[in-house]
């Protein structure tokens, strides 16, 4: 039985009539039955069914079981929910036995400065090419998960020779189901609610998930935006695995919305200026080859018009600053097992499923055609990467870890976790013109991740000027910008850190960087008379902090900085805890505590203090351990309200408790000391009413901390808990917008003119994508104990509020001047001027409780380690200068 390929699989996979019966591919084939279908193991025809990702793993367990010599299946980690992450290697029986020196080849060629150039060049005349193709990153994106079976099933049954040759020539890295959590989320509920027949209405209950969708994971992130601070599993662990094949190509198969056909590279502009020129050029050719086979099939697509990669967090750039080929590939998603499309049409999952597995196909092919060069292209990047170093008067970036210990260690950590070589000095040095203490971090860019260094740490990546400029026109015709994502993501800015950089630094000793995230801390004078403190001012005493709480240790916090006699000062903010106010095993209780969070804590044998308030002043308030709730479900954001659930429970490591909206209109809060509004899609005024009002109101009235974020600090103002004002675009030029049906004559004298005109009525200030912002820090306040005096922030949308004047309250964190206050992205010229000077962060008492208001999102992706101590301050600080009756 010979038949074409498509006819062939789909015959065999049962998925119905092929759109394209005849071409000229070459790749007639028979398939064998010793390899088991999907029907086989799972018991329906492939794209017959959503299948569960419990049913995937066991999929690839029974094709690694029956081609042992074929298949290899790796774990790489863990869902939050507890499922596996892996990926299989599928090759000829030669590559997979050989799998291990095809790691060690890369490895070599990863990294030229071991390498000698006789070595490379028969590595790559030996190694077969690679490619990574990645399924299902988004959970509700269902078809492309279904296709990685179909492309591993048919790798392994065809008997074809174009598939055995490009198995001869290719190591092909299937990871079939990247988020398992949110894939089995949306098909539990999917299935859920299916009736006798599945409904291709777009109305349907079927094709309308609730709150939270499944495309994200179990804390509700978008894994597609985390591969800069890798903080979910999910990717941590594909970046890991990344990092030990380094496959040539990578594919990160998405779905988009169902009224379109079919994406892929060519990407839409901006492009990213640190991608190789030889990059984009090689990913034309992956473009132009996946044209013909769709051409083949008859399969409409497009390329270039949306989908940038400017941001390197999503899967599909990240590879990109490795060397690798990276892209993203998009299908029109039939959100079920049918759509009714714009046209009339009905899309189904098979057809999904195809042109995912056509698009698979085709790229592996030019993986298979292109093996050489390929091998060959990326050896040229890494080798070029560390000449590019070389050339730089920037060279080396040092980090001294005086100014944020905890936040300098996570970025090595990080670093090291993104494939950067990162090194610490053991003694303090001078360099870049500036003094280093011992234990800087120190990070030579000519290295082969140097592209990778970069787009991490630079701290501007620009935009082409002729982009920008065409913003401004599409802007200045009332056409929306192309700008697709946050325009700034600079580490070091977003953790608050100051980074030198020069060509040169002294001779001296370093140590490599492990990707470790929090060095063990130490408890000094165990045997201290009076008790220990902790210096306030980032994560590890934060850590501590959260820890002593859930140990029911006694802490006190002082609002005020203080010295000892001795000299020793500790900043506002600063732990207390004494010997009286604890048990006697204090001393050791806090000895583990120290080397868990990272702290550093003090034995002191005396409570004299010289400067600043006694530990029993009332400027030193005992923490209470807080009960947290947070609000949950419609209309709340559920990346906001997943990143806030994430961030105080994993990095703060203290437990929430989420609350749906519509319960907190009249539940009883009374066992909360905090609340956090994150921030919301649609109106908090219309879901919580008069009712929710008045019960959070009373709540605060009687000592609760309510905070809020973006939207939820435009409902405070809305609700009078915050007496702060949203404000319109600022105009330039005042016309005299037309409100009557009948008018006076006006007089439009040039085309200026009429701009104004049209832009004249009460209009929001533009929208901006997502800047990195400078904020002025007042110091004398709890909530920004521990603070520096300017910290950066994400700004994106286009809320500006009004400030709180002195009767009502204060402004504890404000933008910077218009000159200052856009530190890195594009933000555009009038919004600077209206942001200047605004609140971020403002503070209202109200009755035994208070308002704390950020006026944007300072937990945006989990990624602002710059704003976690003012958070803390606003949960744990907030909770101990609140004053319920308890
Ligand atoms: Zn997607």
């Amino acid at each position: 039985m010979k038949k074409t390929l498509l006819a062939a699989v789909f015959a065999v996979a049962g998925l119905g009539p092929v759109q394209a019966d005849t071409h000229s591919l070459g790749l007639d084939t028979d398939y064998r039955a010793l390899t088991p279908s999907v029907e086989n193991v799972l018991g329906y025809p492939i794209g017959s069914r959503i299948s569960s990702p419990a049913a995937m793993y066991n999929y690839f367990q029974a094709l690694q079981q029956t081609h042992p010599d074929q298949v290899k299946l790796f774990n790489y980690g863990e869902t939050w929910e507890g499922r596996p992450l892996y990926y299989v290697a599928i090759s000829n029986a030669e590559n997979i036995a050989e799998l291990g020196d095809y790691r060690a080849g890369m490895q070599a060629l990863a990294n030229p400065q071991n390498t000698s150039s006789e070595q490379a060049e028969r590595l790559i005349n030996e190694l077969p090419a690679s490619i990574w193709l990645s399924y299902g990153v988004h959970g509700n994106e269902i078809s492309s998960p279904e296709a990685g079976m179909l492309t591993a099933w048919h790798l392994l049954a065809a008997d074809d020779q174009a598939t055995q040759d490009m198995l001869n020539n290719t190591v092909v890295f299937i990871d079939p189901v990247q988020n398992p959590d949110g894939r089995s989320r949306f098909v539990s509920r999917y299935y859920m609610n299916t009736g006798m027949e599945h409904s291709a209405d777009r109305i349907s209950v079927e094709h309308n998930e609730p709150w939270p969708s499944g495309r994200s994971n179990h804390y509700l992130f978008d894994l597609n935006r985390d591969w800069i601070a890798l903080t979910q599993p999910e990717v941590a662990g594909q970046v890991d695995a990344l990092l030990e094949t380094y496959p040539l190509i990578f594919v990160d198969l998405h779905e988009m919305g169902g009224d379109q056909t079919y994406y892929f590279t060519p990407e839409a502009r901006p492009y990213n200026p640190l991608i190789a020129k030889s990059q984009r050029e090689a990913l034309w050719t992956i473009g132009e080859n996946n044209g013909r086979w769709f051409d083949e099939h008859g399969f409409d697509y497009f390329t270039r018009e949306i989908f940038d990669a400017f941001y390197p967090g999503y899967g599909a750039s990240w590879p990109l600053y490795h060397g690798t080929l990276a892209m993203t590939y998009e299908m029109a998603s039939a959100r079920g097992h049918k759509f009714r499309t714009k046209d009339g049409e009905i899309l189904t999952y098979g057809d999904g499923v195809q042109r995912h597995f056509i698009a698979s196909l085709s790229t592996i092919e030019t993986a298979s055609n292109q093996r050489q060069r390929l091998l060959q292209d990326f050896w040229n990047y890494r080798k070029q990467a560390i000449e590019q170093g070389k050339k730089s008067d920037e060279r080396y970036v040092v980090i001294d870890s005086k100014q944020d210990p905890a936040g300098s260690k996570r970025l090595a950590g990080l670093l090291t976790q993104h494939g950067v070589q990162v090194q610490q000095s053991t003694q303090a040095f001078e360099a870049c013109g500036s003094d280093f203490s011992a234990g800087s971090y120190v990070i030579d860019t000519a290295q082969p991740a140097h592209f990778m260094v970069r787009t991490l740490l630079d701290e501007q990546i620009e935009m082409a000027p002729d982009f920008i400029a065409e913003q401004k026109r599409l802007r200045s015709n009332n056409l929306p910008d192309q700008i697709y994502d946050v325009t700034a993501w600079s580490l070091p800015l977003m953790f608050n850190l100051e980074q030198q950089r020069c060509a040169r630094l002294p001779r001296m000793e370093l140590s490599q960087v492990s990707g470790e995230l929090i060095a063990p801390g130490q408890l000094s004078n165990p045997d201290a008379k009076i008790g220990f403190v902790a210096a306030w001012g980032d994560m590890n005493s934060a850590r501590l902090l959260t820890a002593a709480l859930r140990e029911g240790l006694t802490v006190k916090q002082s609002d005020l900085a203080f010295t000892f006699k001795d000299g020793t000062s500790y900043p506002a903010g600063s732990l207390i805890f004494t010997r009286a106010d604890n048990t006697d095993d204090l001393s050791a209780r806090l000895t583990e505590l120290a080397v868990t969070s990272g702290a550093k804590v003090h034995g002191v044998d005396t409570s004299w203090i010289v400067d600043g308030p006694n530990f029993g002043s009332n400027n030193v308030q005992q923490v209470h351990a807080p009960r947290i709730a947070l609000a949950w479900d419609e209309p709340f954001s559920s990346l906001n309200a997943g990143h806030t659930r994430y961030l105080i429970e994993r990095q703060f490591g203290y437990p929430v408790t989420a609350i749906r909206a519509d319960q907190l209109r009249r539940a009883d809060l009374s066992r909360y000391q905090v609340l956090i509004l994150p921030t919301s899609y649609g109106s908090l005024t219309e879901t919580f009413g008069e009712q929710g009002q008045q019960n959070l109101t009373q709540w605060v009235e009687r000592g609760g901390v309510l905070i809020t974020f973006a939207n939820a600090t435009k409902w405070a103002v809305e609700a009078n808990l915050l007496a702060s004002a949203l404000e319109k675009e600022a105009k330039s030029n005042e016309l005299e917008v037309h409100t009557e049906k009948r008018v006076d004559g006006l007089l439009l004298n040039s085309a200026e003119h009429l701009h104004q005109y049209v832009n004249g009525a009460d209009t929001d200030p533009y929208w901006t994508s997502g800047v990195l912002t400078k904020l002025d820090v007042d110091q004398e306040h709890w909530l920004t104990a521990g603070v520096p005096e300017n910290v950066v922030s994400l700004t994106v949308g286009n809320q500006i509020f009004r400030p709180l004047t002195i009767n009502n309250g204060r402004n504890l964190m404000t933008y910077a001047g218009a000159d200052e206050l856009a530190v890195s992205g594009y933000l555009w010229a009038e919004n600077k001027q209206q942001l200047a000077h605004k609140p971020y962060l403002m503070w209202q008492p109200r009755g035994r409780g208070m308002v704390i208001s950020f006026t944007q999102e300072p937990t945006y992706r989990a990624y602002l380690d710059g704003l976690n101590v003012t958070l803390m301050n606003a949960i744990f600080g907030g909770a101990s200068h609140a004053r319920p009756l308890r």
